[in-house]
């Protein structure tokens, strides 16, 4: 596997002090050590790849999810819990003059389906994923910030001027605030084993530690190694995200890159604690900043605040950004400041360099589809596009928007392509201040 980040980035590491960890115990999954054949195969155990298997496996096709890891180890099982709108870091008017209107709005109506079809999965299996709140609140952290909420803001949410954010217990040095009233928070960890669970419950196979080594091409269809098996499959789908390698398959080079986040969580607040910040809210909030923070009370009453991560990775870069995250965190909530975080952990996003996700065909190449990309935002798109590409490898009809369909063109300077990174942050923080 050639990857991009240094090996440290793939490690256990940074994923070392995950919050979620605590909160449910990993399923047993076995180790692939067998040659198995079956109708489809996906490489990659999250929420992209354990819906594939889910709706692959309702529909009566045998499947096997090959994890690298453990089940739950990459983006799924350590990201902030928003299930939210969100897939695409373009704008609205920006996706129209590049898709055209329809395209844009069938791409921003596949965002509103892909919330709800995680609360339909929940609730159809029964999944207990601590659920709270309603709707999602973007906070101003200037004035213009504010300006331009009010030119933005559209009939279906509703605006917050600065003077209404303490009644709404939104208490923080925010300038007004608007609320869209999609999405929810969860915990990652038990809504993508809840999905594991009734998978296999119909019958998918889902292996661990079982990283896909080589992909092979049959007479039929796919041959895939891992250290000690082997799968054939008709079909396969490639769900690794942010944990992609260039050469799995080599389509992938240069497509994607991946980003790191980086998150906390806070001991339990107390109720003094929580009236002395003046936030009293369980709102999903992020502010508007390019470099966002995002941040939400949890039912338990520990706090959950992430923002971007480091552009290195290394034990050094890993330390700085941790330091960056407690610092940032105080400075915005001061009431806070001498509060415990119990524990901080980072992990990888994924971009695309037309900013929008792909779920699809891999051109020319017959069975094989990937889909990635969420740009931060994969919770409800990763499980949208992992069933959209269940549909493609049975060869149902599917109607997806070009934006998720238009095969990623690739990044400029290949395997160096991390080096447009540090202008880009540049650029992006001097437009927030
Ligand atoms: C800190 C953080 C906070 C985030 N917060 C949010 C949030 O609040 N809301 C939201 O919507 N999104 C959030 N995200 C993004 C979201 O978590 C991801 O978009 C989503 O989890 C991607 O799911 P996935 O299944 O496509 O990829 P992943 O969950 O990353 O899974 C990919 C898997 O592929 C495996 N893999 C890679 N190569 C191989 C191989 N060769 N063989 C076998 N397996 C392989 C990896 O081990 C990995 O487990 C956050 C991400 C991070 C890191």
């Amino acid at each position: 596997m050639r990857r991009i980040f240094s090996e440290y980035a793939y490690s256990p590491a940074p994923r070392a002090g995950c919050w979620w960890d605590e909160t449910i115990a990993a399923p047993d999954w076995p180790e692939l050590e067998s040659d198995l054949p079956v109708d489809v195969a996906i490489i990659g155990g999250g929420f992209t790849g354990v819906s594939a298997a889910l709706h692959l496996a309702r529909a009566g096709a045998s499947v096997a999810v090959l994890e690298a890891e453990t089940p739950g180890w990459g983006a799924s099982g350590r990201n902030g819990g928003f299930c939210c709108l969100g897939g695409s870091k373009l704008s609205e008017p920006a996706l129209s003059r590049r898709y055209g209107t329809a395209d844009a709005q069938a791409y921003l109506q596949a965002e509103k389906d892909a919330v709800a079809l995680v609360a339909d999965l929940l609730a159809e299996y029964g999944i207990d994923a601590d659920t709270h709140s309603r709707g999602e609140t973007q906070l101003a952290h200037s004035h213009r910030a504010m300006a331009r909420l009010r030119r933005t803001a559209d009939a279906a949410g509703q605006l917050h001027e600065k003077h209404e954010l303490p009644d709404l217990g939104l208490g923080g040095a925010f300038f007004g605030g608007y609320t869209t009233p999609i999405g929810f928070g969860l915990n990652p960890r038990k809504y993508l084993f809840g999905l594991a669970d009734a998978a296999r419950g119909m019958g998918a196979h889902l292996f661990q530690h079982s990283m896909v080594q080589r992909i092979g091409k049959t007479a039929s269809g796919f041959e895939l190694t891992t250290p000690r098996g082997q799968v054939r499959a008709s079909s396969l789908l490639v769900c690794t995200n942010g944990y992609s390698s260039e050469d799995l398959p080599s389509w992938m080079a240069a497509r994607y890159i991946p980003a790191q986040s980086t998150a906390l969580v806070t001991r339990p607040l107390t109720d003094a604690e929580l009236q002395a910040q003046g936030w009293t809210s369980d709102q999903m909030a992020y502010d508007t900043r390019n470099l966002l923070h995002y941040f939400r009370l949890m039912p338990d009453r520990r706090f959950l605040f992430g923002m971007r991560g480091g552009l290195l990775s290394s034990p050094r870069a890993e330390k700085r950004i941790r330091g960056k995250a407690r610092r940032d965190f105080r400075r915005m909530f001061p009431g806070w400041a001498s509060v415990e975080v119990t524990n901080i952990w980072s992990g990888m996003v994924c971009l695309t360099r037309d900013l929008v996700p792909f779920a699809g065909p891999v051109p020319g190449q017959a069975g094989l589809y990937a889909g990635f990309a969420y740009h931060g935002n994969g919770v409800a798109m990763g499980t949208y596009c992992g069933r959209a590409l269940a549909r493609l490898a049975l060869g149902q009809p599917v109607a997806l928007p070009a934006p998720l369909t238009e095969a990623p063109r690739c990044f400029p300077l290949g395997r160096w392509r991390r080096a447009v990174m540090p202008p880009a942050y540049a650029l992006l923080a001097l437009a927030d201040l």
